[in-house]
């Protein structure tokens, strides 16, 4: 790793270069302190982590009483599969609201699954459309669910969910939704938000490491699901079913990701929940978009429609411009930006969240416009602007 280390005066305490993706994402020192142990399975402080752990998540999404925490071992995705696969039962259908890779992705596992689904497609930068879902649930009687991502994390875009949330329960059908990375850090309560099923994970805004993925279940709408999962690892109501029985996982649990992410929500807590963790990412978005628009670069997104998440940049025009060599030029200085993910522009995508605050942004603002001068890059403005 050592020759990897950026140099300059920006490396964080660890020497590692800040994360600016939308995950994996810098955490905490203390975080990963709390990986220095090893722990039994069966282990009582162990069991109370977890116990705690999916209390703390419930009280998140303000769903105490209703809703039921089902921790899930994998990436992200392997939570979003474990809930489609579960909540959808053979002979239902799925609609699924896309603007981005992670609709589509949903779209995909439904495929694999063999589950009826249609998608409603808006642009990447187009939020998805109550009005339209309305229509397409009034026209076909044989939609039992809807599926939305909360922050469409390809472009960071924010959908509706209070509005998609409102039109589905009207309709009588329920609703699961990829909250993935607005979890934590933009409000969603289950007390004004009817949903049956959300799914993130550890390591996007809970800033937690990598390793688990988590479902915030209906009580009665996850007990209905007995029997629909055609997967055995990821089987949301079995897992649950064990872990109700002695509070165990079923398989090895990530013991590691579980310390890590009760110290991250700790942490959470202290900063002062969805609030103060919303706001400092919010203010992050700030420095990083006016900053940006300083140095002459266009977001992809205009202000009401950008979550706090991460911002997506139109390519400049200037054909000194080569993304790979900034991206180099970034990293060497301390910094980790994204590839854009969109079809319809090119791009590139830098993050607002993990364990980074105002002097992280300033300091990616620097090193970026350094770079620039370096590359001897002059307009930012994108081809078509
Ligand atoms: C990160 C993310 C996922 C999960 O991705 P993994 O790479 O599997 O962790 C799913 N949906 C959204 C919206 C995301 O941002």
């Amino acid at each position: 790793m050592t020759q990897h280390r950026p140099d300059g005066p920006a490396a964080s305490p660890t020497g590692d270069p800040w994360l600016l993706t939308p995950g994996p994402l810098t955490t905490s020192a203390t975080v990963k302190q709390a990986m220095l142990h090893d722990v039994g399975s069966r282990d009582h402080g162990f069991i109370a982590v977890n116990r705690r752990m999916r209390e703390r998540l419930v009280a998140i999404a303000g769903a105490e009483g209703s809703h039921v925490c089902v921790p899930v071992q994998g990436s992200g995705t392997f939570a979003v599969e474990a809930m489609l696969g579960g909540f959808v039962p053979r002979g239902g259908k799925v609609l699924i609201l896309v603007n981005g890779a992670y609709g589509h992705r949903m779209a995909k596992i439904c495929a694999y699954y063999g589950r009826a689904f249609e998608i409603q497609e808006t642009p990447e930068d187009v939020p998805a459309d109550p009005r339209a879902l309305d229509a397409a649930l009034a026209a076909d009687e044989t939609i039992t669910h809807v599926a939305a991502v909360h922050c469409e994390t390809t472009s960071g875009i924010l959908n509706p969910v209070e509005a998609i949330a409102e039109v589905t329960a009207r309709r009588g059908r329920s609703l699961l939704i990829d909250a993935m990375s607005a979890f934590g850090a933009i409000p969603l309560d289950a007390r004004e938000v009817r949903f049956d099923a959300l799914v993130a994970s550890s390591n996007k805004c809970l800033e937690g490491s990598p390793g688990m993925g988590f479902c915030i279940a209906r009580r009665d709408a996850l007990e209905a699901t007995k029997g629909n999962a055609v997967s055995l690892a990821l089987d949301l109501y079995d897992q649950w079913a064990a872990m109700e029985k002695n509070g165990q996982w079923r398989f090895t649990p990530p013991t590691h990701c579980i310390l890590a992410f009760d110290q991250a929500l700790a942490e959470f807590e202290a900063e002062g929940g969805v609030a103060g963790r919303g706001g400092r990412y919010r203010d992050n978005c700030r420095i990083l978009v006016e900053g940006m628009r300083g140095l002459g670069f266009r977001t992809l997104l205009p202000d009401n429609l950008q979550a706090p998440i991460i911002v997506t940049f139109h390519t400049p025009s200037d054909p000194k411009f080569e993304f790979e060599a900034f991206y180099d030029a970034l990293r060497r200085k301390g910094y980790v930006i994204y590839p854009g993910k969109l079809t319809v522009a090119e791009s590139f995508r830098i993050g607002c969240i993990g364990r980074m605050g105002a002097e992280q942004m300033h300091g990616a603002l620097s090193a970026i416009k350094e770079t620039l001068d370096e590359m001897g890059v002059k307009n930012c403005m994108p081809v078509a602007a």
